[in-house]
């Protein structure tokens, strides 16, 4: 109805400060707010968040949102209390009357949303305390954690439907993930039974991003060479260890870039300062592992580098999504060699059976998109189940179409390794 439109418009504008919705996020708020389930498949950066944030404002309740890292929390639970929304968050970092006062704030209803770790809902006496609440829905975010094909799934992830069950059957969940190639959609859908949610997808096409792979040959001249070419502008470049990360900080810092190292061998106020001085323009460059930048949002990030190969598109597709994300040109670099390849298998070594195969799977989408001759942009989104119907015209298999590598015999090589 008009009111419920008028509404929501009127907290868009007087809580969160935005004008207008984004994209579909008006249809999206209608679709929680009407209890029905509800998953939506949107690339990093859409404004995902306003999504559930928005109707836990509207309705009654508490609404319980569910995400994986502590720091993600924190960081949504003060941009909230700062916007005058009483939200809280349940985990491992607060003594026992921290604890009681915010269970009294959602047990009196105060409380608009209360953020928990998917290891503490499991806790028996916080299942106890969700019991007496009055929850007004359940937002899964990063859903795509649940996934054992995915990029970045966490056991705990897997538990989240049964204790929502043993909550209360009837409760609208909400899932939300960036990262879903079609085969983790079904697993999100089946893990927190929901075939019969609304599908809000969005195209992951980054039409301001350039895509690039090079033969990784001199790596340091190669990326000197290109940070010279970039000199002042924002960006990133991702290695796989953290040893390597501090030998590039130091190479860019000899050869007169300001660059810092960020990863998470670092002492946590070290990793904090380097990455206020990246978002607050005081160094150029961040050397980091892949540590970095779930939940930063630098809108004027020009280029992101993968000095060593990525171990999915899906982590590869999230790390270049970085830059560019006020719509302005983005370069996306990566430096490819077999070696790198076969590093990363060597991870797997101690996985068991099934981790491997995965992994390994993941693996070789890299290196076919790697070693491949087609348009780039076409091999990401079909990655997502997306098809495009021509060529980008904007990367570098588009700009010079002959075969960087043989790649056909690439893959098999590594197949058989
Ligand atoms: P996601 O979770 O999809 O990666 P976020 O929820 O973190 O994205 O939002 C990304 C950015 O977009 C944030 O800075 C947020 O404030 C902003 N944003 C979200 N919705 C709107 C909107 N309707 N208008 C303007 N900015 C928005
Ligand atoms: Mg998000």
């Amino acid at each position: 109805s008009e009111s419920v439109e008028q509404r929501l418009k009127q907290n868009l504008k007087e809580i969160f400060g935005f004008d207008n919705f984004r994209g579909e996020q008006e249809k999206i708020i209608k679709s929680v707010i009407s209890g029905k389930n509800t998953f939506v498949i949107m690339p990093t950066g859409a404004g995902k968040s306003l999504c559930y944030q928005l109707p836990a404002t509207v309705l009654e309740g508490t609404a319980i949102v569910i995400s994986p890292l502590i720091a993600l929390m924190k960081n949504q639970v003060d941009q909230l209390t700062a916007y005058g929304i009483n939200a809280q968050f349940l985990n491992s970092t607060l003594n026992k009357s921290e604890m009681n006062r915010v269970k009294n704030d959602v047990i009196s209803g105060v409380c608009k949303l209360l953020y928990i770790a998917p290891e503490s809902l499991t806790k028996e006496d916080n299942l106890e305390f969700l019991k007496k609440a009055k929850i007004s829905f359940v937002a899964v975010d990063e859903a795509h954690c649940i996934s054992e094909w995915g990029h970045d799934f966490r056991p705990e992830y897997r538990k989240i439907k049964d204790i929502i069950e043993n909550i209360d059957t009837a409760l609208p969940i909400v899932a939300l993930t960036a990262t879903a190639t079609p085969k983790v959609q079904l697993d999100i859908k089946k893990s927190l039974n929901m075939d019969d949610s609304v599908i809000f997808k969005t195209s992951f096409n980054r039409a301001n991003l350039y895509y690039e792979v090079r033969p990784k040959q001199n790596a340091k001249k190669q990326l000197i060479k290109f940070v010279s070419q970039n000199r002042g502008k924002s960006g990133i470049v991702y290695c796989l260890s953290r040893k390597k990360v501090e030998e590039i900080a130091e190479l860019l810092n000899v050869n007169g870039f300001k660059a810092l190292p960020y990863h998470a061998g670092l002492d946590p106020e070290v990793r904090m300062k380097n990455q206020d001085a990246f978002l607050n323009e005081n160094c150029d460059i961040v050397v980091a592992t892949i540590a970095f930048g779930m939940g930063i949002d630098k809108p004027d990030v020009r280029f992101v580098v993968h000095y060593d190969a990525p171990k999915s598109l899906e982590g590869y597709y999230q790390e270049t999504g970085r830059a560019g994300r006020d719509g302005i040109d983005g370069t996306c670099l990566m430096f490819y060699a077999l070696d790198d390849i076969t590093k990363l298998e060597k991870f797997n070594k101690d996985k068991n059976v099934t981790e491997r195969d995965n992994a390994k799977a993941l693996l070789m989408e890299m290196v076919a998109y790697s070693s491949l001759g087609v348009c780039r942009r076409r091999q990401l989104l079909s990655y997502f189940g997306e098809q495009m119907e021509k060529d980008c015209g904007f990367c570098d298999n588009c700009k010079k179409p002959t075969k960087t590598f043989k790649g056909k015999e690439e893959v098999e090589l590594v197949i058989k390794t």
